[in-house]
C-alpha cells in the first residue's frame, strides 16, 4: 500500500491510501518547465514581475480595470453570454437550457484564467472571492465521475435517458476540459488554493479513463486541442505520471483513422506532417501542445515535425503582423487529388505558401494567441531568440489588434486592409464589436494573454537570467539554484529602444545575463556601468554577459528604431509593389482617420524614401507613437462595373498622412484601412 501526500503550506495532507507518492510542484510559473528535462529555460513565478509604467503597465491596467470586469459581466449576463448560468443549470442550481456555443465553458475558463493571472499580481480580495464563488458553482456542475461539459450535462438533465456526453468526436469537450486544466493550474499557482485544481484533477482522471475505453473514433476527439497543453500542465503540477502517459497517447492516436481531415490536422499522423495545415487555431494549439510533450519526453520525432512546420509558417504562411490563417474557407492544399471527391474543405485555415490576401485575411485573433503560446514553448525548449522574435511580433501586432484600446471591443478576424468598396459582405464585422456572439472565443483569449505578458518577460536557466520582452518592470525572483535576484527595468519600449536595467540584489557567484537583441534591430549598443559590453550583439540572438555582478550595476541597451519599409517575397502576389511600414517591433497602417477628409486610404502611394516622422499621439486615452509624413494621392476612383482600364497616371498631389500602429486601427469609428501601401522606389 502506498500513500499520496500533498505538501502545501507546510501541511501534509493524506489524500488517498491507494496511489503513488507524489507532491504538487512548488513552482508558481505560468507555464512550469522548471522540472521539464528537455526545456532549457523555465519561467519565474507568477507575481515575480510587476509592470511599473509604460506600454505593458498600461495594457495590464486596462485589462484589470476594463477588459476582465466587462467580459465577466457579459458572461454572467443571462441575456448575453449565459456562461455562468450554464454552469448553474448543469449544477441543478437553476433550470433552463444551455445557451451559447458548445465551447462556451472553455471560453469562460479562459476569462477565469485571466482573473487568476491578474490576482497573482494584485492580490485583489474581491477577485479572490469572485473566483471562490465561481469555483463552487463549477464544482457542483461536475459529475461524480469527473466529466464536465455543460451542453451535454444540461441535455441529459432535461431529457433523462438521453446520452449526450462524448457522442461526437467533433464536439468541444476536450477543448473545454483543456482550458479548465490550464485555468486550474494558473489559479493554484496564483492563490495556493487547491479548490479548482481538485476539479481539474477529477476531470483529467476522467479523460485518462475515457481514453482507455473509448472507441478509436471518439478517442480522437480533439477540436482546438487546448487539452494537450492542459494535460501536460496538470502533469507538471501534480507529477502524476498517468497524465504524461495521456498526453503522449493524445499525440500518438492522431491521424490513425480514415476520416481524418487536414482542417483538423489528423488526415495523416502528426509525425509525418511537414507543413502547417488546416484551421490555424487548431494547428497552433496542436503545435504548442506537442512542444509541451517534447519538453517532458524528449521525443525528437515531435521536435522534428515542429521544426519543419515552424519553418513553413514563418517562411511561407505568416502575415507581417504575426497573424496566422489566411483563408476564410478553402480547399486543403495537400489533402486533395484529381478525384474531386477527395477534395477537402478547410476553414479559418492556413492556405498555400505565399497565399496571404489582405482584404479577405481571416487571421483569427485566437490563432495569434496560439502563435504566441507555440513560440513561447519553442523558446523554452531551445533558448533561441528567433522564437521570441515571432512571439513579440505577434503580441504587438496581430494579437493586440484583436481588442480595442479601451478593452471592450473586439475583432474576430484581423484583415490587413478594409475597403467599403468591396462588393460583398464578409462574415464577421470589420468594425470592433462588444460581443462576438457565437464566436466569442477570441475576446477571453486575448484578455488572458494580456494579463499574462509579464510572465513572458524573463526566464531563468542553469546559467542565469534571460531578458525576452522589454518593458518597465520590477523583477524579484530566484535563479535556478535558489539565490534571490532583484532588479528594475526602465524603458519606453516599444516606442523607444533605450532600455536601462539596474541590479538591486544579486548572488555572489558569477552568472550570466542573456539580453535579447531583436531580429529587427540594427546597430544595437550594450553597456555595463557605462562601458561597452564584451558581448556579441547579433540581431536575433541573446547577448550573454557573464560575470560577478553587484547591487547597483547598470546594464543599458540601445536599440535604434528608425522607420523601416518592408517588402514581401514577390510570390506573395497580393503585396507586389507595396510596402509595409515598421518601427521597432510595431507594424503600422493607415486608416481613414489619418488622411485628409475626402481622400481615400486606398488611393495613397508612398515613396520608399518618404520621410516619416515619429510623433506622440493619443487614441482613446492610449499613448502611442504615430508616423506622420506625405503620400501621393492617385486618382483611382470611379471603378464601378469596370475590371480593367487604361492606366490613369494623374496624380492629385501630395497630402499629409498619419500612420498608426496596426494594433490600434479601428478605434476611431468605422474606417477603411491599409497595411500594405503601393510604393515607388
Ligand atoms: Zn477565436
Amino acid at each position: 500500500m502506498k500513500m499520496k501526500y500533498v505538501e502545501r503550506f507546510g501541511l501534509i495532507i493524506i489524500l488517498s491510501a491507494f496511489v503513488t507518492v507524489s507532491t504538487f510542484a512548488q513552482s508558481k510559473a505560468l507555464v512550469n518547465t522548471s522540472q521539464s528535462p528537455h526545456a532549457l529555460l523555465s519561467s519565474v513565478n507568477m507575481g515575480d514581475v510587476q509592470w511599473t509604467n509604460g506600454f505593458w503597465a498600461d495594457r495590464f491596467r486596462v485589462c484589470r480595470d476594463s477588459m476582465i470586469p466587462n467580459m465577466w459581466r457579459i458572461y454572467a449576463d443571462p441575456k448575453m453570454g449565459h456562461a455562468v448560468q450554464n454552469f448553474e443549470i448543469a449544477a441543478g442550481l437553476d433550470t433552463g437550457s444551455h445557451v451559447g456555443p458548445p465551447f462556451q465553458d472553455g471560453d469562460f475558463y479562459k476569462l477565469f484564467e485571466a482573473a487568476a493571472s491578474v490576482y497573482a499580481i494584485t492580490k485583489d480580495k474581491k477577485l479572490d472571492e469572485l473566483m471562490d464563488k465561481t469555483i463552487a458553482i463549477i464544482g457542483k456542475a461536475q459529475r461524480a465521475d469527473g466529466y464536465i461539459h455543460t451542453p451535454a450535462e444540461i441535455e441529459e438533465r432535461n431529457h433523462p435517458g438521453v446520452k449526450a456526453a462524448f457522442q461526437d468526436r467533433l464536439n468541444f469537450e476536450t477543448y473545454n476540459l483543456g482550458h479548465l486544466m490550464t485555468a486550474a493550474c494558473v489559479h493554484y499557482r496564483a492563490t495556493g488554493k487547491t479548490t479548482f485544481l481538485n476539479i481539474a484533477i477529477k476531470a483529467t482522471d476522467y479523460l485518462y479513463r475515457f481514453y482507455k475505453t473509448a472507441s478509436p473514433e471518439l478517442a480522437r476527439n480533439a477540436i482546438c486541442p487546448s487539452h494537450y497543453m492542459g494535460v501536460v500542465e496538470m502533469y507538471r503540477t501534480t507529477r502524476d505520471p498517468k497524465y504524461l502517459e495521456l498526453a503522449k497517447n493524445l499525440i500518438d492516436i492522431r491521424g490513425l483513422m480514415k476520416e481524418g481531415t487536414d482542417d483538423n490536422q489528423d488526415r495523416i499522423p502528426f509525425r509525418e506532417q511537414t507543413k502547417a495545415l488546416g484551421h490555424a487555431v487548431r494547428a497552433n494549439y496542436l503545435y504548442a501542445g506537442a512542444a509541451d510533450v517534447y519538453a517532458e519526453t524528449g521525443d525528437t520525432t515531435l521536435l522534428h515535425t515542429l521544426n519543419l512546420v515552424w519553418n513553413d509558417v514563418v517562411n511561407h504562411k505568416m502575415y507581417v503582423t504575426g497573424g496566422c490563417g489566411a483563408l476564410y474557407d478553402g480547399a486543403s492544399p495537400d489533402g486533395t487529388s484529381y478525384l474531386l471527391k477527395d477534395v477537402q474543405e478547410v476553414h479559418q485555415a492556413y492556405g498555400r505558401d505565399y497565399q496571404l490576401p489582405n482584404y479577405t485575411a481571416h487571421n483569427e485573433t485566437c490563432a495569434s494567441v496560439g502563435n504566441v503560446l507555440w513560440n513561447w514553448r519553442m523558446l523554452q525548449l531551445t533558448g533561441k531568440a528567433k522564437y521570441a522574435d515571432v512571439m513579440e511580433l505577434t503580441l504587438y501586432n496581430g494579437l493586440l489588434s484583436g481588442i480595442s484600446l479601451n478593452g471592450t471591443k473586439f475583432l474576430y478576424t484581423n484583415p490587413l486592409a478594409v475597403s467599403d468598396d468591396l462588393p460583398f459582405a464578409q462574415r464577421w464585422s470589420k468594425d470592433r464589436v462588444g460581443y462576438i456572439g457565437y464566436s466569442n472565443c477570441c475576446p477571453p483569449n486575448v484578455i488572458r494573454t494580456i494579463s499574462e505578458v509579464s510572465n513572458y518577460a524573463y526566464n531563468v536557466s542553469d546559467k542565469g537570467l534571460w531578458f525576452n520582452l522589454y518593458g518597465s518592470s520590477n523583477l524579484s525572483t530566484t535563479l535556478k539554484d535558489g539565490s534571490p535576484v532583484k532588479l528594475t527595468q526602465q524603458t519606453n519600449y516599444p516606442w523607444n529602444g533605450a532600455i536601462s536595467i539596474t541590479l538591486q540584489q544579486v548572488p555572489a557567484n558569477a552568472f550570466s545575463l542573456f539580453i535579447r537583441i531583436p531580429g529587427w534591430s540594427k546597430n544595437a549598443r550594450l553597456t555595463v556601468n557605462g562601458k561597452p559590453a564584451k558581448a556579441i550583439l547579433k540581431p536575433g540572438t541573446y547577448a550573454e554577459l557573464n560575470g560577478k555582478w553587484h547591487s547597483g550595476d547598470k546594464i543599458e541597451l540601445q536599440l535604434p528604431m528608425p522607420v523601416t519599409m518592408v517588402e514581401a517575397n514577390p510570390l506573395v502576389e497580393e503585396t507586389r509593389n507595396q510596402i509595409a511600414v515598421k518601427r521597432g517591433p510595431v507594424v503600422y497602417c493607415v486608416e481613414s482617420a489619418g488622411v485628409p477628409k475626402g481622400k481615400k486610404v486606398l488611393n495613397l502611394s508612398l515613396s520608399a524614401k518618404a520621410n516619416l516622422h515619429a510623433q506622440n499621439i493619443t487614441i482613446d486615452n492610449a499613448h502611442l507613437i504615430g508616423l506622420s509624413g506625405k503620400a501621393t494621392v492617385i486618382d483611382n476612383n470611379k471603378w464601378k462595373n469596370q475590371l480593367y482600364r487604361e492606366v490613369n497616371s494623374k496624380s492629385l498631389g501630395m497630402v499629409a498622412v498619419q500612420l498608426i500602429p496596426y494594433f490600434a486601427w479601428g478605434n476611431r469609428g468605422h474606417v477603411e484601412m491599409e497595411t500594405w501601401i503601393p510604393f515607388s522606389r
